[in-house]
């Protein structure tokens, strides 16, 4: 497999059409006005947009002749089902979504006995390179916008509410930002996110702040400033090895930040938030399971605020790896677990439609004759400040 640059700098590409769901609460009223309507129709545009609404002639608290002009001019649909698929007995369900541009992004719906978790996309396509995961060896189309990361959310709410997954209606209670992309990667538009899910109704979808967990390579400066904003969500990094020499290959990433820097940010996180972060952990056979490596990650994160979730390697198109055996998992588990690391196995959902971890990459599109996107010319030289691109 040959390695892939990292890419921070996301294309830029033509701008979705402007969304409610891309505007502070001000600026909602401001727009509506300039609609001619008052103020206030925006908290009731908001109301429906965030309950899955978006058909005029449900709207009815607004005035019919209303009603066209704001969801036209604020409501525009961003996102396209191209497919749903579902497993697991109905309880797991992959939408494939095209944007407005023909990029194609996916989401995960899974419904548990006691609650319901979507895992979202931020980006289409990912720049970090990691050579295990679908997305990572598929490079970077672009960066969503907030409203086209929102309403990923937004549809699996009203998915629920409407009982579309097996199990009747129900309540959207976790989001993760686990789909395709590296979310600290495009962060001005993952942190007006993180308002639209913790915002109560009419603004938002009000979530609890530990029901949402950002996923992250360990973008360092990045969760310094996600400490600073205290938006106190559950923080997770993908570290997938305990050393810098394995880690540099698994998530190259690591050769700018390095494990024990990642570590020191993430537990000062956990100081700030008062909140467990957790460490993903990929198994891979004869990679990264060795009993020595459980060892150093149990030294590593003995007494922090920490607990990890291995997850047995998914398998990926072309990777020439395997998840690793049973015995050396648990063997795995019962070296952490003895060093007083709280650790668990992840449960894997929708691995037969390649709705798991590492297997989103839409690269079926071509067989949908959807427009696939060109993957942009990688730059090698990343920016001083990562996300720090004007949002819009
Ligand atoms: N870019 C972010 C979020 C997306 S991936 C991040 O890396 O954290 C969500 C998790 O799935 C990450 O921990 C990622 O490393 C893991 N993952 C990727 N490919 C995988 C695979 N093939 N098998 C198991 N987990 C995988």
């Amino acid at each position: 497999m040959t390695a892939l640059p990292l890419i921070f700098d996301a294309p830029r590409r033509g701008k979705p059409p402007r969304h409610l769901a891309d505007l502070t609460r001000d600026e909602a009223r401001s727009a509506v006005a300039e609609l001619g309507q008052p103020a206030f129709r925006a908290d009731q545009l908001a109301r429906h947009y965030y309950r899955g609404v978006t058909d005029p002639e449900q709207m009815t608290d607004l005035p019919a002749a209303a009603r066209e002009t704001l969801t036209e001019a604020l409501l525009p649909g961003l996102l396209t089902v191209v497919r749903h698929q579902t497993a697991d007995d109905g309880r797991t369900r992959k939408t494939l979504w095209r944007l407005h541009d023909g990029a194609l992004v996916e989401s995960v719906l899974m419904r548990y006995p006691e609650r319901a978790t979507v895992c979202i996309s931020s980006q289409a396509g990912c720049g970090m390179a990691c050579p295990f995961c679908a997305t990572g060896q598929q490079g970077l189309t672009r960066n969503l916008s907030a409203a086209e990361i929102i309403g990923q959310a937004v549809a699996a709410a009203a998915a629920m509410a409407d009982g579309e997954l097996d199990g009747g209606p129900g309540r959207l209670s976790n989001v993760v930002f686990m789909g395709m992309g590296e979310p600290l990667a495009n962060y001005p538009r993952v942190r007006k996110t993180l308002d639209a899910l913790l915002t109560p109704a009419p603004h938002g979808l009000g979530l609890s702040q530990r029901s949402v967990t950002v996923s992250t390579v360990g973008l360092v400066p990045a969760i310094r400033r996600l400490t600073e904003e205290g938006r106190n969500v559950t923080l997770a990094v993908s570290l997938h090895a305990p050393d810098d020499e394995l880690r540099d290959t698994l998530v190259p990433i690591n050769t700018r930040w390095k494990v024990g820097e990642v570590i020191d940010a993430a537990d000062a996180y956990a100081r700030k938030t008062g909140r467990r972060y957790s460490i993903e952990y990929a198994l891979i056979r004869d990679v990264n399971d060795q009993p020595f490596r459980a060892d150093l990650l149990g030294r590593l994160l003995a007494g922090k605020l920490a607990h990890v979730n291995l997850i047995p390697l998914n398998p990926t198109p072309g990777s020439k790896w395997d998840a690793s055996p049973l015995p050396a998992q648990r063997e795995f588990v019962a070296r952490l677990r003895a060093a007083g690391v709280p650790t668990t196995v992840r449960d894997t959902r929708g691995q037969d439609i390649d709705g798991a971890c590492g297997q989103l990459a839409a690269a079926d599109s071509v067989d949908l004759g959807v427009p696939s996107v060109a993957v942009p010319t990688p730059s090698v030289e990343p920016p001083v400040e990562l996300g720090a691109e004007a949002d819009g």
